[in-house]
């Protein structure tokens, strides 16, 4: 059996990372699935899911900095849209996350967080949550 959840985001800024993980943890109640997979996946190619600290908004704040240096906003891009560094980021972070359901819970880290990272916004933004018992 699987099911599948979707829901909308509208992210704040050029880059963003917004912890998603509340909605996740709500599809998989909706779901009452006990032990399962779950998968989050995003239909974009300028942003990505991470999964990441979520105690310290300092972990945020240093990887969208060192990130943006890594990959500058302008480097002498072809791309027309010129929007280039968006999605280098958002393949080199991918685009869904895999994570264990057990006990009707996320087995995620105490300090895990699901991410939607932003690279292009703001836009409103669709996140998908794959739900497989199993
Ligand atoms: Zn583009």
């Amino acid at each position: 059996m699987s099911k599948l959840y979707s829901f909308n985001i509208k992210t704040p800024q050029t880059t963003a990372m917004i912890d998603i993980t509340g909605q996740v943890r709500e599809a998989i109640k909706a779901s009452k699935v006990m032990n399962g997979i779950c998968h989050v996946f995003i239909p974009h190619t300028t942003a990505a899911v991470t999964i990441n600290e979520n105690a310290d908004p300092d972990v945020v704040r240093d990887f969208l900095m060192e990130i943006n240096k890594v990959i500058p906003f302008d480097d002498g891009y072809h791309h027309m849209e010129g929007n280039s560094a968006a999605h280098i980021k958002a393949s080199l972070m991918g685009f869904s996350e895999t994570i264990i359901i057990e006990d009707g819970r996320l087995l995620l880290g105490t300090w895990q967080g699901i991410y939607f990272t932003e690279f292009d916004g703001p836009r409103q933004r669709r996140v998908h949550v794959k739900i497989i018992e199993g």
